[in-house]
């Protein structure tokens, strides 16, 4: 059986993994398509300016499911603290954590990757797919000049681009997508504005200032910046738990009530003595006063973060199980508050951003209702009726959710066209439930297989290094088993 996986990203590093460790895979042959730059490291983890950090402490993340530690021991085991500090800096938390670049965390990565490609049954096509056509018993798919026929596709691409709020692409001074940041020419004689003010927004912050330009706005229309990592805990869940949510889906012929959902979500936290209304109704309007709130707390507030990022492990089970009615109940009362304390930031990017904005080098604006490119400028307008005008804008805004918010690119663009995957209404694509094959207007394909953030409308929250682990060893058990 010949096995494409067309991406090679962390998603692709694990399946490529789970389908090389499992029994019955001893006959296939596994091809892996990407091109030479993001082969092994993704869109996230190429190579850029080392002060763009990881969002988690190096011992907490990590390839390996039982050693989260297995990425701060390979560095240690290929250089020494000083020389990574020299590089980097020395980035740690109130409990002496230390965060490494996503660039180092790139090595590492590629590095396995590395390992697996080298493997008998494996090779490399160094080219993105263009097309993907289906044959009798499986597809053709075009990459670079050749075309190569498969019985099995597990497509994952990584993150879709991020959206044009404001139709900006073609004027001069609009990027895009900021990474990696090296590539950008910054003009320190000019004026920069970032749109958006999450994670994204951060590094562009942090990246500018540090090459010279003495202010750079971050605009967005709530003006909020994500919360700030505390310590790290780990729960037994007592109540959040499979066994828990098939019962109530038993009890709901299959639906799992929003109401439901809650009362789990309570009982859990009670369980385990987090207090969630505390850091859940905390008003985090001003960026400055949300910042100084998670540091000062930092021995605290990990325990909302921690309960959170374990039960975003269960999405897959839960998410597609809600009514369309608890669905967007779900999205206009909780989703804002919940998803403010997922993916927190580092704490020394943190501090570095409140000493950025105690000297207007980093002003952080919400209110944005427009921006505008006028006689050679960018004019940001608030709904405050004021406005900044700058001579470049950077989008990041992070990627979109919806394929067709954006432009997907030539493969996605193909099979949207010819029906073989189709949008769904809560993001990216359709694809089943818990085994991630893909749902067309043609029916279920057992042999077309998509994981990662093109399936968020399905799994949600699975788009973290270690949520991509999950996803490619379930879907992979779900494979074998249909074989
Ligand atoms: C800037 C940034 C920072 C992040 N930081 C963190 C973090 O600190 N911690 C964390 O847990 N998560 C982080 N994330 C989330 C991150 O996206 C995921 O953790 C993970 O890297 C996604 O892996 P993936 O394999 O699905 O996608 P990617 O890593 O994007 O990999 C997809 C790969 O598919 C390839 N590809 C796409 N289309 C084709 C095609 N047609 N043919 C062949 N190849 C193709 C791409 O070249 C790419 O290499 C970050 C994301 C971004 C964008």
């Amino acid at each position: 059986m010949k096995v494409a996986i067309i991406g090679g990203g962390i998603a692709g590093y694990h399946l490529l993994n789970e389908l090389l460790k499992h029994k019955n895979s001893k006959q296939h042959e596994i091809m892996v398509f990407d091109d030479t730059n993001h082969l092994g490291r993704g869109m996230a983890f190429q190579r850029d300016d080392s002060e763009l950090l990881l969002n988690y402490p190096s011992n907490l993340i990590s390839l390996k499911k039982n050693k989260p530690d297995d990425f701060y021991r390979w560095v240690k085991s290929n250089q020494s603290m000083e020389e990574i500090q020299e590089d980097e800096g020395d980035n740690r938390d109130a409990e002496g954590n230390i965060y490494f670049s996503r660039q180092l965390f790139g090595d590492y990565l590629e590095q396995a990757m590395n390992k697996l490609t080298k493997k008998k049954r494996v090779t490399t096509v160094n080219h993105r797919v263009t097309a993907m056509t289906p044959r009798l018993g499986g597809y053709e798919l075009k990459a670079g000049d050749h075309s190569y026929e498969v019985d099995v596709v597990f497509l994952v691409p990584g993150q879709l681009p991020a959206v044009d709020h404001y139709q900006l692409t073609g004027t001069p001074g609009f990027i895009e997508w900021p990474y990696p940041l090296e590539a950008l020419d910054v003009d320190t004689d000019k004026t920069y504005a970032v749109i958006g003010s999450g994670l994204s927004g951060l590094d562009c912050i942090r990246y500018l200032t540090d090459q010279g330009l003495n202010q750079v706005i971050a605009a967005s229309r709530n003006g909020q910046v994500q919360a700030v990592r505390g310590k790290a805990m780990t729960y037994q869940f007592e109540h959040f738990t499979s066994q828990t949510f098939d019962a109530i889906k038993k009890r709901y012929h299959g639906l799992l009530p929003l109401a439901a959902l809650i009362d789990v979500f309570k009982k859990e936290c009670e369980a385990q003595g987090v207090d969630y209304k505390r850091w859940l109704n905390f008003d985090r309007r001003d960026p400055v006063k949300a910042l100084q709130h998670d540091i000062r707390n930092h021995g605290d507030i990990g325990d909302i973060h921690s309960i959170l990022y374990q039960m975003q492990h269960h999405g897959y089970e839960l998410w597609p199980y809600l009514s369309k009615t608890d669905k967007e109940t779900f999205m206009a009362n909780y989703e804002a508050k919940i998803k403010e304390n997922m993916n927190p930031m580092p704490e020394p990017s943190a501090e570095e951003l409140l000493e950025l904005i105690s000297r207007h080098r980093a002003v952080i604006k919400g209110g944005l209702k427009a921006v505008e490119y006028k006689y050679r400028k960018y004019r940001l307008q608030y709904e405050d009726g004021t406005e900044d005008r700058v001579h470049y804008v950077i989008n990041a805004t992070g990627p979109a959710k919806h394929v067709t918010d954006t432009d997907p690119g030539e493969l996605l663009r193909h099979l949207l066209d010819e029906q073989l995957i189709s949008e769904n209404p809560y993001g990216g694509i359709n694809v089943m439930p818990h085994d991630n094959r893909v749902i067309s207007p043609f029916g279920v394909a057992d042999d077309f297989i998509v994981l990662g953030q093109l399936t968020g409308g399905v799994n949600y929250g699975n788009n973290g290094v270690y949520e991509l682990l999950l996803e490619a060893k379930r879907v992979v058990k779900h494979f074998y088993r249909r074989r």
